[in-house]
């Protein structure tokens, strides 16, 4: 990532382009907040009452220890004797007067008190704050000046600690992120209304930090390899999120044109919206059931707003996200219960904790070697299952939660048939000791489910269909592990392909085995969210899909068109092929657009 310091003299309002993934569509304008690299695992912090004393010495401290290094360097700017030298001295001299109760310090000082905000947070937030007020001015002098800020600034933060921290979730009104890469714990930490859009170096369309761009309803560009270049906090950028397009001080023109290109989007998602009241159901009246995939509590407006009929994946592993030590029982239930209850009757399947690969949660893998939670290693069930503690705890949540509507528990990361045996014997534990501690219980137990998400999985689905309750169906880890490709990898993105023919196959036997058991089954993965695919999945055989809730319209646009009948043949033929080219080509012919 760029260093925050702009050298002096270089055009800055030169408009630069970086093509990247779009992974969330839409497009944003507004200013850019540069997170350096090597920063993006250390959380943000809030400090507590008692504390803002203790930071705000830290700050004094880190301030005048700045003012003790200008000065060192002054001496030596005087020593050299010559114009350089005399130069060097006069911009260090502004330096130390910007050290003395500058608008920078002054307002980091109050920052800390007013916001509870750790002290690096607070000096970020100043930097930002005092860039968006002078890029307004467009004035070389001026830009000259905040370079001179940061340089400041970033001192300051040199001296707080070895990581400055930056305040991802209390960024100031129009901030877009840019970063070399974000976690999905980072994006999940970020307030959509006030960061109006995401742009990144590192990341693949698939992965989670995607995922949760979309849930946020965020523009993001993810994957922009060339980003590595010429953007700073401060500096105008627009997010087309849906292009996949980065620009970077944009000229009147490109302003023009893209101003345009958001308003076509928003006229064409209040088309959709108008889809709400409307049934899912085809041409020729095969009802579907669009459920949501949700992360965060947040997302509950926009399932509002699509009139979702369920929630069909809940990632209960960004609960334990962001935070130091895991959740509770009881705060883990408080949460279900609002998203159970807010579904007004609607079923919610709840996932049991799924963190391991890129989805890092401290506090429940901080203590573990790297080497642990790996993509093959220690994830989802496997972690749990190490874990029975942990997992006993979620179920406990789930159960009293049930009591206020249909739940449904899903098993992530399921390979063998005794993974939902130990599982469901933990869940019989954990009703039990609600039993005991005389709590009430509903009166089933909720279906127990299992993902199948692992190409072994899909190959033994019969199996595994004879001890789940229903399957369902992720897409994402399946193909990332049938082609060996990482989802969130952008240099293997061309080959994260849902419609390779072996991943289509495995969706196919999946489907087939659940039918075959008489058990329910889903998917949702991205695939699901993705109109071009409707017809495909529903020519398998699949009638329940669930996404990000702002796909649902216009997947149920896509199935109100649709003929099942014909969309059954189209699969045939599909399924006939052996390349993934001709079987976009066959699909885009039958959605019209070849
Ligand atoms: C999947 O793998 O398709 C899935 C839905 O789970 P996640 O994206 O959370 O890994
Ligand atoms: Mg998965």
């Amino acid at each position: 990532m760029p260093d925050q310091i702009r050298p002096v003299g270089i055009n800055v309002m030169k408009e630069q382009r970086f093509p990247g993934l779009g992974v969330s569509p839409g497009v944003a304008f507004g200013i850019a907040h540069v997170r350096e690299s090597g920063v993006v695992d250390i959380p943000e912090y809030e400090i507590r009452k008692k504390d803002v004393k203790t930071e705000e010495d830290r700050l004094v401290r880190a301030v005048r220890l700045a003012q003790r290094q200008v000065r060192r360097l002054q001496s030596r700017a005087k020593e050299m004797a010559n114009e350089a030298g005399e130069e060097l001295w006069a911009l260090l001299d502004a330096y130390l007067l910007m050290l003395d109760g500058s608008r920078l310090v002054r307002g980091a000082e109050k920052r800390i008190g007013a916001q509870r905000i750790n002290a690096e947070a607070a000096i970020q937030m100043e930097i930002a704050v005092i860039s968006e007020a002078f890029q307004a001015m467009d004035d070389t002098y001026i830009a000259a000046r905040l370079d001179d800020i940061r340089e400041v600034g970033n001192r300051i933060l040199l001296n707080l600690g070895k990581h400055p921290l930056r305040p991802l979730s209390a960024l100031p009104k129009g901030s877009i992120v840019i970063a070399e890469n974000l976690s999905p714990a980072d994006m999940a930490q970020l307030d959509p209304s006030t960061v109006v859009g995401v742009g990144t170096l590192l990341g693949g369309a698939e992965g989670h930090t995607a995922i949760v761009a979309r849930a946020l309803g965020i523009p993001s560009v993810l994957g922009a390899t060339d980003l590595i270049e010429g953007v700073h906090t401060g500096d105008r950028v627009i997010i087309d999120g849906s292009a996949g397009l980065i620009v970077v001080n944009p000229g009147p023109d490109t302003l023009k044109r893209l101003e345009r290109r958001r308003a076509e989007l928003d006229k064409a998602s209040k088309r959709l919206a108008r889809l709400k009241s409307q049934p899912a159901i085809s041409r020729d009246g095969t009802v579907f059931k669009l459920q949501a995939n949700i992360e965060l509590p947040i997302e509950m407006k926009m399932i509002g707003h699509v009139a979702a009929e369920g929630v069909g994946l809940l990632r209960s592993e960004f609960m334990f996200m962001n935070r130091p030590t895991v959740p509770t029982e009881d705060e883990q239930f408080e949460t279900m219960r609002h998203i159970v209850e807010g579904m007004n009757g609607y079923p919610v399947t709840i996932r049991t904790l799924d963190v391991g690969a890129e989805k890092a949660a401290n506090a429940v893998i901080g203590e573990m070697d790297d080497s642990v939670a790996t993509a093959l290693g220690l994830r989802g069930i496997r972690l749990s299952l190490l874990r029975p503690d942990l997992l006993e705890t979620q179920f406990c949540a789930m159960l009293r939660a049930a009591n206020y509507g249909p739940v449904r528990i899903l098993l992530p990361m399921v390979t063998t048939v005794s993974e939902v045996q130990q599982a469901r014997k933990i869940l019989e534990k954990a009703a039990a000791r609600l039993k005991r501690r005389k709590v009430k219980l509903p009166k089933d137990l909720p279906p127990l489910g299992t993902m199948i998400e692992v190409p072994g999985a899909a190959l033994a689905a019969d199996a595994l269909a004879q001890v789940s309750d229903f399957l369902a169906i992720g897409s994402n880890d399946l193909t990332m592990y049938t082609l060996a490709a990482d989802r969130a990898n952008e240099h293997v993105a061309s080959l994260f392909d849902p419609l390779h023919p072996a991943v289509l196959r495995l969706i196919q036997f999946t489907t087939g085995a659940a039918m075959k058991a008489r058990i329910p089954i889903s998917i949702c993965g991205e695939m699901a969210g993705d109109p071009q695919l409707t017809v495909l999945l529903a020519g398998l055989g699949l009638r329940e899909f669930s996404m990000s809730p702002s796909n649902i319209p216009r997947v149920k646009q896509r199935i109100r068109e649709m003929d099942a009948v014909a969309a059954s043949n189209r699969a045939n033929l599909i399924m006939d092929q052996v390349d993934s080219g001709r079987i976009r080509m066959l699909l885009d012919d039958f959605n019209g657009l070849a």
